[in-house]
C-alpha cells in the first residue's frame, strides 16, 4: 500500500502522537514534541529495546550525561571530522548539503518545485564548506573558549569512557556489552522527512566489547539479532534490508559497517547502523586521557584493547518507521477504516472500554471494568458517539482490544471483546476479562 508521509504526519498530529516543537510560535525546524499517545509508543519502543539488551546476562545498561568533557570529542574525531559539506545559494540564501543535492528542492518560493541541482548548474551556489554538526554551548558564566562544551552528537562516547567503570563494577568478562538510550543533537544542515532527520533525537546504542580476532563473528551475530528485533516487533520483512557500506566508504574508525534500511514512502533509509569499530575508540581515549583502557583476558593470559561492535539505532527514527509500517487503510462496509496494526507490545493504549449506551447501568459496569483493568494495562474509557465510531477511533491509534458492555451484560455478566485486525468479536464472562487480556497481551 502506498501511503504518503503527509498522511502519517497528519494522523500523528490529529491523534496526539507528534506535534511540531513550539508550534504556537511557528515551530522550530528539526525539533518535534511527542504527545500523549506518542510518548507511550516511544516509551514502549525504548522499553522493548532496553529489555532485549539488558535482560541478557552479558549486557549492562548506563545513562551518561549529555554534556561531556570537551576532550572526548577531540579524541573521538568529532571536532575534526564530524562535518558535512555545505553550500549556500547566493540568490535565495538557502543552505544545502552538497552531497545530498539530488533530492533537494530550491528554497526560493518564486521557483516553486524546482530542483536545487538546477540552481547549482546555473552557478548560484557557493563553493562547499565543511560545517561541523555539533551544537556548542558554554559551561559556567564566562563565554570563553576554555568553557566550550558540546551537546553530544551520539550516545556512544558515554559508553566508551565508562568502559573501565562498568567492567570493574559489574564483574563482566569479555565478550560483554554496554547499552544506553538517550538524546543526541546534530545541527543538521537540512532537516527533512518528519522524524527521519531532526536536530534533536534519541538513540538506542549498544557497544559490545570483544576479543580481537572474534570481531567479525560478533559483527555477523549482532547484524542478524538487530534485524530480528525489528521483525519480531512487527515490521514487514520485505520492507527491510541490509545495506553494507562499501570498503572505500567506511568511516575512519570502521573495519566493517552495515545499515538496516527500511523502505519509506520517500525511498530506502537507514534505521540502524551496525559497525565494527575495531579498537579505535578505546585506543583514542587511552591516548587522550592517559588512562589505559585495556583488558586482561585470563582465558588466554593476554592483555589487549578490546574491539567494539556497535549497534546504533534511532529511537525517534524507529518510532516513525513503526508508525508508517503499521498504517493501513481498508474499506469496511463501504466506509474507509484506518487501522494502525502496531504490535500489541508497542500499542499506546491496550484496551478501549465502552458502554453501548449511556443508560440502564451500562456506564457504571464499564467504568468498573476500566478501573479494574487500569492497574495492569493502559486503558481508555469512551462513552461518546456511536459505538462504531468509538471502534474506529481506537483502530486508528492501534488499540488491540475493545470491550463493550451491552444489554446482554445486564442479564448474563458477559461482554464483547473485539480484536483490532480481524474485527472479530467474542463474548466472555466479565470475570475472565483480565485473564483473557493477560494471556493475549503478555
Ligand atoms: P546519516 O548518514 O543518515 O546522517 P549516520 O550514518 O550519521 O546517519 P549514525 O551516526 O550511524 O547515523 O546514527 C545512528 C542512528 O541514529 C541512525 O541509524 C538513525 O536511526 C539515528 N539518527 C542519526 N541521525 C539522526 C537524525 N538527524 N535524526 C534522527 N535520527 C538520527
Amino acid at each position: 500500500m502506498n501511503i504518503s508521509l503527509e498522511t502519517i504526519v497528519s494522523l500523528a498530529k490529529r491523534r496526539g502522537f507528534v506535534f511540531q516543537s513550539s508550534e504556537i510560535y511557528g515551530g522550530l525546524n528539526g525539533c518535534w514534541d511527542y504527545g500523549p499517545l506518542g510518548v507511550e509508543l516511544l516509551n514502549n519502543i525504548k522499553r522493548e529495546w532496553w529489555q532485549s539488551m539488558t535482560f541478557r546476562e552479558d549486557i549492562e545498561g548506563i545513562d551518561a550525561a549529555i554534556l561531556m568533557h570537551p576532550k572526548v570529542w577531540e579524541a573521538s574525531g568529532h571536532v575534526a571530522n564530524f562535518t558535512d559539506p555545505m553550500v549556500d545559494c547566493k540568490e535565495c540564501k538557502a543552505r544545502f548539503r552538497a552531497d545530498q543535492l539530488e533530492d533537494a528542492m530550491c528554497g526560493n518560493p518564486a521557483y516553486k518545485g524546482r530542483k536545487a541541482i538546477k540552481c547549482q548548474e546555473e552557478g548560484k551556489f557557493t563553493e562547499p564548506r565543511q560545517f561541523n554538526l555539533m551544537f556548542k554551548t558554554f559551561i559556567g558564566p564566562v563565554e570563553e573558549d576554555a568553557a566550550i562544551v558540546y551537546l553530544r552528537p551520539e550516545t556512544a562516547q558515554g559508553i566508551f569512557v565508562n568502559f573501565l567503570n562498568v567492567l570493574n563494577s559489574s564483574r563482566q568478562k569479555i565478550p560483554f556489552g554496554i547499552a544506553q538510550i538517550g538524546k543526541a543533537f546534530r545541527n543538521e544542515i537540512n532537516t527533512k522527512n518528519f522524524l527521519f532527520r531532526t536536530r534533536e533525537f534519541e538513540q538506542m546504542e549498544m557497544q559490545y566489547f570483544v576479543r580481537p580476532g572474534d570481531d567479525m563473528k560478533w559483527f555477523e551475530y549482532w547484524k542478524e539479532e538487530r534485524l530480528k528485533w525489528f521483525i519480531e516487533l512487527g515490521l514487514k520483512k520485505e520492507k527491510l534490508r541490509f545495506s553494507p557500506h562499501p570498503e572505500d566508504k567506511l568511516a575512519h574508525y570502521a573495519k566493517a559497517a552495515v545499515d538496516i534500511e527500511y523502505e519509506f514512502p520517500f525511498g530506502w533509509g537507514e534505521i540502524e547502523g551496525i559497525h565494527n569499530r575495531t579498537n579505535f575508540d578505546l585506543t583514542q581515549h587511552t591516548n587522550y586521557s592517559g588512562k589505559a583502557l585495556d583488558y586482561f583476558d585470563d582465558e588466554i593470559n593476554e592483555k589487549y584493547i578490546p574491539y567494539i561492535i556497535e549497534t546504533s539505532a534511532g529511537a525517534s527514527r524507529s518510532f516513525m518507521t513503526f508508525l508508517i509500517d503499521a498504517y493501513h487503510e481498508e474499506e469496511v462496509r463501504g466506509e474507509k477504516r484506518v487501522v494502525l496494526r502496531l504490535h500489541q507490545k508497542l500499542a499506546p493504549i491496550k484496551v478501549g472500554i465502552f458502554p453501548l449506551v449511556n443508560r440502564d447501568g451500562m456506564p457504571e459496569i464499564a467504568r468498573k471494568i476500566t478501573e479494574d483493568l487500569r492497574r495492569d494495562f493502559r486503558v481508555f474509557y469512551d462513552d461518546k458517539g456511536a459505538v462504531g465510531r468509538r471502534y474506529r477511533r481506537q483502530d486508528e491509534v492501534g488499540t488491540p482490544y475493545c470491550i463493550t458492555v451491552d444489554s446482554q451484560t445486564l442479564q448474563d455478566q458477559t461482554v464483547t471483546i473485539r480484536e483490532r485486525d480481524s474485527m472479530e468479536q467474542i463474548r466472555i464472562d466479565m470475570n475472565k476479562i483480565r485473564e483473557f487480556l493477560k494471556e493475549k497481551l503478555d
